[in-house]
């Protein structure tokens, strides 16, 4: 049988009404990580830096922690870093306002030193709940350190990246993180494949999906 479009309680239609409760979601996700004082970096922090973007993302995107922009603005991957990935997601015709941007750790370890593994474990349920409220197709990991982290290994990028991983119920891809590729350019090429790799999943998803419904529909 096919189910209502619109809720019985109010006229919103029924994807609105999930977007909207996402929405809520992240809102209050958002509120209370700001509050959060779980490891040493709430000592340090000017700002947490929870994440943005849109609420039903299919693609989310995970880096490693905020930088001294992020740290000073509140919003992930600001600056030159925020710049160029911003330029690799519109090459494969991505809008940053489409996808959703975060970190593995919400707060900047000072210096821009490698998280430590007290403060992985501390910050990342934000990330899992994260990941439980906007329930995207595709990951794009971008880094070692963010990579090893979530796919819990500790494998280079050179095995890591080119191909598709299944964590939980996620596609990921990992590529170089855009300061790296600030640090060397000559990665850059490698990047390119990597997220024309995963635009081409994502066409291929998205049209599985539509076919799928459709069937349903019929
Ligand atoms: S890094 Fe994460 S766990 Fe640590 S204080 Fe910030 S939000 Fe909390």
């Amino acid at each position: 049988m096919q189910g209502s479009l619109f809720d019985s309680e109010d006229n919103t239609p029924s994807e609105e009404r999930i977007a909207l409760s996402a929405a809520e979601e992240l809102a209050k996700l958002q509120e209370t990580a700001k509050e959060c004082r779980k490891c040493r970096l709430a000592s340090t922090r000017r700002n947490v830096v929870v994440g943005e973007g849109n609420p039903r993302a299919d693609m989310v995107i995970i880096g490693e922690a905020p930088g001294a922009d992020e740290d000073a603005s509140g919003r992930p991957f600001v600056g030159r870093s925020g710049q160029l990935l911003g330029k690799i997601l519109q090459a494969v015709h991505f809008e940053r306002e489409e996808v959703y941007i975060c970190n593995i750790l919400k707060c900047r370890p000072p210096g821009n030193r490698n998280p430590l593994q007290d403060e992985i474990f501390c910050c990342m349920p934000w990330l899992l709940r994260q990941l439980e409220i906007i329930k995207p197709e595709i990951i794009l990991i971008l880094g070692k350190v963010a990579a090893n982290t979530i796919l819990e290994n500790n494998l280079s990028m050179g095995v890591m990246r080119g191909r598709l991983i299944r964590w939980k119920e996620f596609d990921c891809f990992v590529t170089y993180h855009p300061a790296a590729l600030l640090r060397n350019p000559n990665w850059k090429r490698a990047c390119w494949e990597d997220v024309q790799m995963m635009r081409r999943h994502y066409e291929k998803s998205s049209r599985r999906e539509t076919l799928h419904k459709h069937e349903i529909e019929r």
